[in-house]
């Protein structure tokens, strides 16, 4: 048994999660200063140059002076799943179509008041078939989803060993060395926006990108969006496309009674998405 399948054996066999979590902290940090250290200790001295770079890079960004979030324009969306493609390539997500950081959603209105919600970054490519057409679907729309990056975030308070945690600029994200893939997160989360990773084992998520917003980049869906759907932006800064979103429209967050605050705000939603 390894250390990670040991915490996680503890994590689920102790129903107490403030106990749970200070135990299994403990033991983590407790085993990783030991071959840490060792390691350290035995290791050659890093390069200069590139932790110079790094240093450089890192005192660039300043994630004080953020406050990352992203608005959706249902009206734009055309359901071209590009952003999901482009989600996956960029992030190494797996490729089987069940394994995604941000999906498409295809919500049909029927005349008799049914609504049917597919979701379509589970479905082969369409090519180019025109689809079955309906006659008593009176309206369809697609809503792009991805985790809401809350600023309440259910599934950073359930995490009994810290891996899940919330950065100072407000993105969620995961640690994999400290996660134990006990799955309390996907269950906590109110809106599917995780998985459990096949490869790594671990809980994973969209993270906006972080690895490119903190270089002043846009992340990989937005930039790939042919329509703009996506909008993302700084809600620190007045000027920004999100503040501007968020000026020109009637903006709202999935499932609000949930109180978790999301900073994913869609524009023109519809009372029949869920
Ligand atoms: Fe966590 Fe889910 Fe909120 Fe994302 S959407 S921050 S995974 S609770
Ligand atoms: Fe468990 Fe999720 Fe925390 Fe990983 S991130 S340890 S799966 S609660």
């Amino acid at each position: 048994m390894n250390k990670r399948e040991f915490l996680r054996d503890l994590a689920l066999s102790i129903p107490a999660v403030g106990m749970l979590q200070a135990l299994a902290r403990d033991a983590i940090a407790a085993a990783a200063e030991g071959p840490a250290a060792d390691a350290a200790a035995a290791a050659p001295a890093a390069p200069a140059a590139p932790a110079a770079e790094a240093a450089t890079e890192a005192a660039a960004y300043d994630p004080s002076q953020h406050w990352w979030g992203m608005g959706v324009d249902i009206h734009r969306c055309i359901g071209c799943n590009k952003c999901v493609e482009a989600c996956k390539a960029e992030n190494n997500v797996p490729q089987e179509p069940f394994y995604f950081r941000t999906w498409i959603e295809r919500y049909s209105i029927k005349a008799d008041g049914d609504v049917q919600v597919q979701c379509l970054s589970t479905q082969p490519p369409r090519g180019e078939d025109t689809p079955n057409v309906d006659p008593n679907v009176l309206r369809t729309f697609f809503v792009p989803k991805l985790c809401n990056q809350c600023a309440h975030p259910p599934c950073v308070q359930v995490c009994p060993v810290g891996a899940t945690f919330q950065t100072e600029d407000g993105v969620v994200l995961v640690d994999s060395t400290y996660c134990i893939g006990c799955r309390y997160c996907i269950q906590a989360c109110p809106y599917g926006a995780r998985f459990l990773n096949p490869d790594t084992h671990t809980a994973d998520k969209c993270t906006f990108c972080y690895h490119r917003i903190t270089k002043g980049l846009q992340p990989a869906c937005v930039e790939v969006c042919p329509t703009q759907a996506r909008i993302f932006g700084d809600f620190k800064s007045e000027e920004s496309r999100l503040a501007r979103f968020e000026r020109m429209n009637e903006v709202s967050v999935l499932k609000p009674d949930m109180n978790t605050q999301p900073k994913v705000r869609y524009a023109h939603l519809d009372g029949e998405v869920r």
